[in-house]
């Protein structure tokens, strides 16, 4: 489980820059009233990140209501890419409510028929069926079946398998929680599916030995075989470093997958849309998935997902069998034309590849400054992550990453709280309309808070400890 975040006012350096305001204490003593009633309604679930109180935000900046302005590199979770409430996604949204159309279930709309066919053409030809849905994990749920009633048909009912990989993540209902790799997060589930199995992840830090090899042992000591597997879920990265596996891996996973008659899933929901500096991530292996899900950039906004698949995949269930209430919503459709144009029109994808240098080089600076403590750092495209381990061992640090991350919302940048199946990875993951030099800004800060939260750690306890020494000494 994951710390909490205080919400006890402090009192903090002031800061005013071009891009950051922090001009109060934080989070703001009046912004209390709020917190505590989200708690008092909440689950617990819902205190895990930085306690500001969000009052508008817009493009890379997020605000309170009391003055202070933080660089937000969180994205709301990756959500944003094209900037927070994009003028052109407002007025998208805005002229849709005017019209008005605001739901319309699975009658058809021009709104979604639109965005679908415009999905189409920024996807592969050869997945031409989109079926839009509202989250990713529903997506996730829904390529499952799919790639189930696939199996059931070329193989029988015993082709059902499900592979999914360790430290995976695919969202938190019955079925994306099981294709995970989240050994911890699935307790509640007790009876686990003994057809959803997982392979080591080749992410070559936590699994050095990133051979496809390690796939095909791991399918052999599930008991299953390759007739009994109906599918393969990869996050196209794993969000977790950010970490992409080898290309020939990927290549050889591919392969494996047409043979033997498996559904390859790319999980796009983190990747799409820009965010590594290709429209998709799986772009970057050079193979094409037989179905893709996708979601948080989609529309840079309003709740939308997609499945994008092969007609014969996609066309397998009746009219009216796999159908969902909120199935691509009109405002959310409008919201999401708006965005994708603004990502090709400005080509946000172009600004993540050219600043991936940038943010690559910042991290590495952080990593040489203090290798005891960053274990391992990732950047692609406007992703970007350091794995926090303990001095000296490969042991993930949950406690010194979330310090990092709340010195980081004290100095007025925005991170979200850290990720990683040991919560250990503080992550970098900006609007894709950041300019260079905001950026740059955003990893001072991240270094400087940094350098600080290893400071108390590891410094201060040595402090103590000399003071130890000290009373001890007169029994010398
Ligand atoms: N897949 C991936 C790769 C994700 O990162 C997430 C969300 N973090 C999901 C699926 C689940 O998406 P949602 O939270 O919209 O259900």
């Amino acid at each position: 489980m994951g710390k909490e975040f205080s919400i006890t006012p402090r009192e903090v350096a002031h800061v005013e820059t071009k891009y950051r305001r922090i001009v109060t204490a934080v989070p703001h003593p009046d912004s209390l009233a709020v917190l505590n009633k989200l708690r008092e309604f909440e689950p617990n679930s819902m205190r895990g990140q930085p306690p500001v109180v969000w009052d508008r935000a817009e493009d890379i900046f997020v605000y309170d209501k009391y003055g202070n302005r933080w660089l937000d590199c969180s994205s709301g979770v990756l959500v944003t890419n094209a900037g927070h409430a994009a003028p052109e996604v407002r007025k998208a949204i805005s002229a849709q409510v005017d019209k008005p159309l605001l739901h319309n279930y699975c009658f058809p709309s021009e709104e979604r028929a639109l965005f679908v066919e415009a999905l189409a053409g920024v996807s592969p030809p050869e997945l031409k069926k989109i079926f839009l849905l509202t989250t990713g994990s529903e997506a996730v749920e829904c390529v499952i079946k799919l790639s189930r009633a696939h199996g059931i048909k070329v193989g029988g009912n015993s082709k059902i398998g499900i592979v999914g990989f360790e430290r995976g993540f695919h969202g938190r209902t019955l079925g994306s929680q099981q294709a995970g790799g989240f050994e911890g997060q699935k307790s509640w589930i007790v009876n686990l599916d003994p057809a959803i199995v997982h392979a080591p992840f080749p992410d070559g830090y936590w699994q050095t030995d990133t051979s496809f090899e390690t796939f095909l042992e791991a399918i052999d000591k599930s008991g299953l075989k390759p007739e009994n597997i109906a599918g393969v879920l990869m996050e196209t990265y794993q969000g977790v470093g950010p970490d992409f596996a080898p290309k020939d891996y990927v290549r050889q996973l591919a392969s494996w997958c047409r043979q033997n008659k498996v559904v390859l899933v790319f999980d796009e929901v983190q990747a799409g849309f820009g965010r590594t500096g290709k429209f998709w991530g799986f772009e970057h292996y050079g193979v094409i998935p037989d179905i893709i899900c996708c979601g948080k950039g989609i529309s840079s906004s309003l709740p939308l997902s997609a499945v994008i698949g092969r007609e014969e995949i996609m066309d397998q269930f009746g009219p009216g069998s796999m159908t969902s209430t909120h199935t691509g919503n009109p405002v959310c459709c409008a919201a999401a034309m708006a965005s994708l144009k603004k990502i090709i029109r400005e080509n946000l994808t172009g600004n993540a590849a050219n600043l991936e240098p940038v943010l690559k080089s910042g991290l590495k600076r952080i990593q040489a400054k203090h290798p005891e403590v960053v274990g391992h750092i990732t950047a692609f495209g406007l992703v970007g992550g350091m794995q926090i381990i303990k001095s000296g061992h490969k042991e993930p640090d949950h406690n010194l990453a979330h310090g990092i991350i709340e010195r980081c919302f004290q100095k007025g940048l925005l991170l979200f709280a850290p990720v990683g199946a040991w919560g250990q990875t503080v992550k970098i993951n900006p609007p894709l309309t950041i300019p260079k030099d905001a950026l740059e800004e955003a990893l001072s800060v991240l270094e400087e808070a940094t350098d600080e939260a290893v400071a108390e750690q590891y410094q201060q306890p040595k402090k103590k400890r000399a003071g130890k020494l000290h009373a001890s000494a007169p029994h010398s």
